[in-house]
């Protein structure tokens, strides 16, 4: 690469943003112009079907700094975040929402963090999420009390994807065989000194969310399945508890029979039947979890395609580099 590293890559995921991209051009050049630095704002376009590449090729006429990546159709905010992440070429990558919903200011406080105390991780940590849905925050808060259960006290509660990570942290990550990590539990398992930055959560700039509940319970899965093997022991100790209460169940009915009360028995044999039936189920559910996950981890198949990156010459190879 013939360019100088710039000091700083900010990575903005985007999913049909064109009527934000006018405003979050405005405030992120105000910022980052203002830093005095060399920077490359990356931002990946995943797959939009409005006039997002559009603007954003509008924009790079009189936005140098400004990098488009364009992966070749709809991958999900987490691949398009790592899509951007594996390509970025700063000393250090803020990765944040295109929606303005964490504000662009904060990264300059972040920056400052980072040099200041050597931290290799500053996570945008949210003070205030009253402006969130109530539902939003209720599941947001039960997701991350359940991270820190299964990954560890490192987890900071209500820090999403907005936050730095310097260079040395990024090829760590990259060096991870999975193809698509959960960012936000990768991250603090790395392990680096890290520190927080608090901001207030704002509301969407313009434009609606592009996480619906399925894809809400969907990221909620895959965190918990790519980082614990625990659900599966709740399976076998729900199938042991099921066969003891079987063992009583059939100490009370051959009691029962020579008592003599045998026709009475249905209820608890239809209670014991449908009981393990739930259990079977439910075990079978934990077990497809997983081997989903052997599934598309031997498949092998990459995350996202990079259609197109303004910044190489010609367009760069599928799948991570
Ligand atoms: N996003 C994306 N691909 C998707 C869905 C979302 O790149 O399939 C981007 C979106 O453009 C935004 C960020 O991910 O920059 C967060 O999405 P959103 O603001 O819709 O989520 P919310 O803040 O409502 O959780
Ligand atoms: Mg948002």
């Amino acid at each position: 690469m013939t360019r100088p590293e710039p000091a700083l890559s900010v990575v903005v995921p985007m999913f049909n943003e064109e009527s934000v991209l006018p405003l979050l051009a405005e405030r992120l050049r105000g910022v980052l112009d203002g830093l005095g630095e060399a920077y490359e704002v990356v931002a990946v376009d995943d797959g939009s079907t409005d006039g997002t590449v559009a603007g954003l090729t509008a924009l790079r006429a009189g936005w140098p700094e400004l990098r488009v990546l364009r992966l070749r159709r709809n991958s999900g905010h987490q691949a398009a975040l790592v899509a951007g992440l594996f390509r970025a070429r700063g000393g250090y990558v803020v990765s944040i929402d295109a929606d303005l919903q964490d504000p662009p200011e904060v990264i300059v406080e972040m920056l400052r963090r980072a040099r200041a105390d050597e931290l290799d991780i500053v996570y945008g940590v949210r003070a205030d999420r009253s402006r969130d849905s109530a539902f939003k925050r209720w599941t947001a808060a039960g997701y991350y009390r359940l991270m820190r259960r299964l990954v560890g006290q490192q987890v900071p509660a209500q820090a999403g994807d907005f936050r730095l990570l310097s260079r040395v942290a990024v090829e760590a990550l990259r060096e991870l065989p999975e193809r698509n990590p959960v960012l936000r539990l990768v991250v603090p398992w790395l392990g680096f000194p890290s520190g927080e930055v608090g901001y207030e959560r704002q509301e969407r700039a313009a434009g609606r969310t592009k996480y619906p509940l399925s894809r809400m319970a969907g990221l909620a899965a895959e965190s918990v399945t790519s980082f614990s093997a625990a659900p599966l022991r709740v399976a076998t100790w729900l199938g042991l508890a099921g066969v003891a209460v079987c063992g009583v169940l059939v100490v009370v009915a051959v009691l029962a029979w020579f008592a003599g009360a045998t026709v009475s028995g249905w209820p608890s044999l239809y209670v014991a039947i449908l009981f393990l039936g739930a259990v079977q189920l439910l075990c079978l559910g934990l077990l497809g979890e997983y081997v989903a996950r052997i599934y598309t981890a031997v498949q092998g198949r990459p995350a996202y395609f990079v259609a197109g990156d303004s910044a190489a010459a010609e367009p760069a190879a599928p799948g991570r580099d």
